[in-house]
């Protein structure tokens, strides 16, 4: 889809679509968003929130990075960390959702060399994959390397919910049972999205 398109798509929204949601939108800056789901997923442009949890306006408050990282408190990374402060202390949301999905960019990455310039900061952010990478290459006994890179979107973002209780007011909430951690992979290809249950340490599919 060219820029042409997207500014074509924008008349139709304007014209259509914001008309059919209006209510709703005013409803919004009337009373303010209240969002309960806290939604941090990949920028990769398959990956569409609202689309694959059929949401709309209001929903989701939503982070998008790659690789759907979350970085420890003590690390400097502002931006995310900020979204994740404002979502959890000024807007109070109740459930944190990481949506790690299939053919991520970010995970294929970590097994690349990015040391040319021109990718400074992709090769410092995507550190923040690297954890879950060795745990991978010292125990995946995949036959593929799809298998393997499979596998690590899921421990990655595993290792990004454990880097949410880092923060301090995110663990009081957790413990005090005022905010619940979600994990998710969502495969591109079947539409299928499994969700990490800790009590048997396996990703299971969300029932249809
Ligand atoms: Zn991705």
């Amino acid at each position: 889809m060219s820029i042409s398109d997207i500014i074509k798509g924008s008349k139709e929204f304007q014209n259509q679509t914001y008309l059919d949601h209006k209510e709703n939108f005013i409803d919004l800056i009337d009373n303010g968003q209240k969002p309960k789901v806290l939604f941090i997923g990949c920028s990769d442009s398959r990956v569409v929130p609202n689309l694959i949890t059929n949401s709309g306006p209001g929903d989701l408050f939503i982070i998008r990075n790659i690789g759907n990282f979350v970085p420890p408190h003590d690390v400097d990374f502002p931006s995310t960390p900020a979204a994740i402060e404002y979502a959890v202390s000024a807007l109070e949301v109740d459930t944190i959702l990481i949506c790690a999905h299939s053919q991520c960019g970010a995970i294929r990455s970590l097994y690349q060399d990015l040391d040319a310039p021109e990718f400074k900061h992709v090769k410092r952010w995507l550190s923040l994959g690297q954890k879950a990478k060795n745990i991978i290459d010292l125990t995946d006994k995949s036959e593929t390397l799809d298998e393997k890179f499979h596998n690590l979107e899921k421990v990655s973002a595993i290792f990004q919910a454990e880097n949410l209780l880092t923060y301090p007011s995110i663990k009081e909430r957790v413990e005090a049972g005022k905010l619940e951690i979600r994990v998710w992979h969502y495969s591109i290809r079947d539409g299928k999205i499994e969700e990490y249950d800790k009590n048997v340490a396996q990703f299971i599919p969300l029932e249809k």
